[in-house]
């Protein structure tokens, strides 16, 4: 047998960070950035209104009061969108909208709930120092800057900030595209009757959603049954689209195990039993003309989410580029004793909290590897050492965080 750090090495050596391409905004969210992006253009651009109101001199208001207010005519209107308007006379106003470029002169903006409201002329009953309700060009970003560097993840919130400098497209990492199938003659669609030994799959759904996660653009190619010349076909038809396969069932030791025997076909895959539990039939490889990757995963639900986990989600994270290929690890109190098996390392699913400012991890009861409802609700993994047997009451224990929000 494989220990677990020897066949997740395996899975990672010969796996390289994804080449970036040229990508539209919208289609960069969870990609990592390539180049370092330079502002062409101060932020904001022009120095610019933060309030509807009236653009002044700041002197020509500065006695004005509610009992002694300040006339001013007001000279025309300036609505956001319209280019910057000539010089500002002193002495005089201009009606000004939230957005709107700054006329040359003004140093101030009057909201208008200080005055009147009035068009031809403006009664002004409060004082602006200079520069209130003005946004100065440049004070977001200056021409020339560095607003983001190579190996940022991009998220809204960087998307909007290309965006905002003028940018349509970035050089940016591909997310990994992922095709994910099951194999099972037992297998059928949720949302169609299953009879007589047939049960629904769940594996596609389960890989598919966490390899999203994590960060890839998955396609479910859902169920194929145990026909070699069926499972063939399928996975020579989605080589072209796939940087990643994922296969679930058929790699046990069963008669109708095909799993095993068409990788055989299609490039070079190793099948090796990993001291671990769950999840230890495992094979990886490489198939077709480009060599790509492949992990069949066993069939058990639980034996195939805890072996994504554990080795096909780094393998995603690094063809991503992501500066984190792992899950945060944390220490946790064991709130109950449990065995683990020798030789073993156990993934029990586990529900992490905080306790007294500390961690605290409840095993969950059902560590069958077909119990699919403790596993919906654990968030996190367990992790007892091959060579622990017994994890005592209060125990401290290694536990992987699948998720942020604790119980
Ligand atoms: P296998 O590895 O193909 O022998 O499958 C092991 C167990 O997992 C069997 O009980 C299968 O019925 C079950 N199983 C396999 N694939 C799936 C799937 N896609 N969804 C749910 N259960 C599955
Ligand atoms: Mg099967």
């Amino acid at each position: 047998m494989k220990s677990v750090e020897e066949h997740l090495a395996s899975c990672l050596r010969g796996i390289e960070v994804l080449s970036p391409i040229e990508l539209q905004l919208l289609d960069a969210q969870g990609c990592v950035l390539a180049e370092d992006i330079v502002a062409s253009t101060d932020l904001p651009v022009f120095d610019n209104s933060s309030m509807d109101g009236y653009a002044v001199h700041s002197v020509d208001v500065a006695s004005a009061s509610p009992t002694n207010p300040v006339l001013l005519p007001v000279v025309g209107d300036i609505p956001a969108g319209s280019s910057a308007m000539q010089r500002l006379a002193p002495g005089t106003a201009v009606r000004i909208m939230t957005g709107a470029p700054l006329p040359a002169g003004a140093d101030a903006v009057v909201q208008v709930e200080l005055t009147d409201g009035g068009v031809a002329k403006v009664s002004i009953n409060g004082a602006v120092p200079a520069g209130r309700h003005v946004r100065r060009g440049g004070d977001d970003v200056l021409r020339g800057d560095v607003v983001l560097t190579t190996g940022t993840r991009l998220g809204p919130r960087q998307i909007g900030l290309l965006a905002a400098i003028g940018r349509d497209r970035v050089l940016a990492r591909p997310k990994p595209r992922v095709v994910v199938l099951s194999t099972g003659s037992e297998l059928v669609e949720p949302g169609s009757s299953a009879a007589g030994g047939q049960i629904w799959d769940s594996n596609s759904f389960l890989i598919t959603t966490a390899a999203r996660e994590a960060g890839a653009v998955a396609f479910r190619i859902g169920i194929v049954p145990d026909e070699p010349k069926q499972l063939l076909d399928t996975i020579e038809d989605q080589l072209i689209r796939a940087d990643l396969v994922v296969t679930t069932g058929g790699v046990s030791v069963g008669a109708y195990d095909v799993v095993k025997e068409v990788m055989s076909r299609l490039g070079t895959v190793e099948f090796d039993r990993i001291s671990m539990q769950p999840g230890m039939p495992q094979g990886r490889g490489v198939i077709g003309p480009d060599r790509t990757p492949i992990f069949t995963l066993p069939g058990n639900p639980v034996s195939a989410y805890v072996s994504f986990e554990v080795f096909v989600r780094p393998v995603i994270r690094q063809l991503l580029g992501a500066k984190t290929i792992y899950r945060p690890e944390v220490r946790a109190a064991s709130l109950t004793g449990f065995s683990s098996p020798a030789g073993k390392r156990q993934f029990a699913r586990g529900a992490l909290g905080v306790e007294d400012g500390r961690y605290v991890v409840t095993p969950l009861d059902g560590q069958g590897s077909h119990r699919v409802r403790d596993l919906a609700y654990a968030n996190s993994l367990i992790v007892v050492p091959e060579d622990v047997t017994e994890v005592p009451e209060g125990g401290t224990v290694k536990v992987m965080v699948l998720e942020r929000r604790l119980t």
